[in-house]
């Protein structure tokens, strides 16, 4: 796989299975090159199933912010139990923890968005940029449908952000084709999504939604749309 190969890759998986996106990656990245970023959403749960009954000794990561509902560490559990694999776990660099909580306090990321960007880089992207770093490609679970700020997504891109390469599997998926394959293969979900939370990220920062409201306006909800993503993944 290299760059300029990615617009003719894109249109000949346009109308093939993610299972058949996933093996290219495979065979193009090797699986020991290649990452599977979860969050435990049923985007990344439907990608973990698919994975690793491709490949059972697929690396999937999770990165542990330390702000996560338990709810999130449960579905964790029970897929390191249905599927019995181990997850990567990243975490923050203690010392830049305790001197952002000594410095802002817990609740920094309310108080204003330079504070929640430095929370979310501290928690999230300098663990991701560490296990990215061992990789030259990863697979996300994002969807075309899931935001304005996602809606041109491709199936295979160039992140020239990590300068790796990106797999979106499920890009042309909707959020009732996911729940679908959720429902078929009986997959581990964060109960939280029956009470009102279709995406779910760190604790403090993401709420319920009301029925037709965008699936992502509970994360961060109390910034302006054009803010929220937390810097693992740039449009
Ligand atoms: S989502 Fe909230 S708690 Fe989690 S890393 Fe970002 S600002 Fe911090």
């Amino acid at each position: 796989m290299n760059i300029t190969e990615l617009e003719q890759l894109n249109e000949s998986y346009m109308d093939k299975s993610p299972q058949e996106v996933i093996k290219c990656g495979i065979q193009n990245i090797g699986k020991d090159k290649l990452v599977l970023a979860s969050s435990l959403s049923i985007e990344d749960q439907v990608i973990t199933h698919m994975l690793l009954e491709i490949e059972p000794n697929a690396r999937i990561f999770f990165i542990d912010t330390g702000r996560h509902y338990q709810e999130t560490y449960n579905v964790m559990n029970s897929s390191m139990e249905r599927y019995r694999f181990k997850y990567e776990v990243y975490s923050p660099s203690n010392e830049k923890l305790e001197d952002m909580i000594c410095k802002h306090g817990p609740n920094l990321f309310y108080e204003s968005i330079a504070l929640r960007k430095k929370c979310c880089t501290i928690r999230k992207v300098e663990p991701l940029q560490r296990v990215l770093s061992t990789s030259n490609g990863w697979i996300c679970g994002l969807r075309r449908g899931q935001s304005q700020d996602r809606e041109r997504i491709e199936l295979f891109e160039w992140d020239a952000q990590n300068k790796i390469f990106k797999i979106n599997p499920l890009a042309h998926w909707s959020e009732e084709q996911t729940w679908d394959y959720m429902r078929r293969e009986n997959l581990p979900y964060n109960s939280l999504h029956l009470k009102g939370y279709p995406s779910i990220g760190c604790q403090p920062c993401t709420r319920a939604v009301e029925e037709g409201e965008d699936i992502r306006s509970g994360r961060w909800w109390w910034e302006n749309s054009e803010h929220k993503e937390c810097g693992l993944h740039r449009s």
